[in-house]
């Protein structure tokens, strides 16, 4: 009598490698130009300039805010020439 050796074969088809896309932030962050954190919400309005700030940076840095028209000035371009 033949033993009846009956293999199951146990389809395993977990991939270790699921790659899907991944969705890219595109979520700008600002980094603060004084304390380095992400989230700086007011820059230099001087063009090309790349300062930005947290609001309270802005201040602790010495930066001229005008508050009418929420523009800041970095330390470096506060006193720019009218
Ligand atoms: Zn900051
Ligand atoms: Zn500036």
């Amino acid at each position: 009598m033949a033993a009846d050796n009956q293999v199951t074969g146990m389809g395993l088809s977990v991939s270790p490698h699921l790659s899907f896309p991944a969705p890219k932030s595109r979520v700008r962050v600002q980094k603060c130009s004084s304390c380095q954190q992400a989230g700086a919400t007011v820059g230099c309005c001087q063009k090309g300039c790349p300062h930005t700030y947290h609001y309270a940076c802005a201040i602790d840095t010495g930066c001229l805010l005008t508050e009418e028209s929420f523009s800041l000035r970095c330390p470096k371009h506060k006193r720019q020439p009218v």
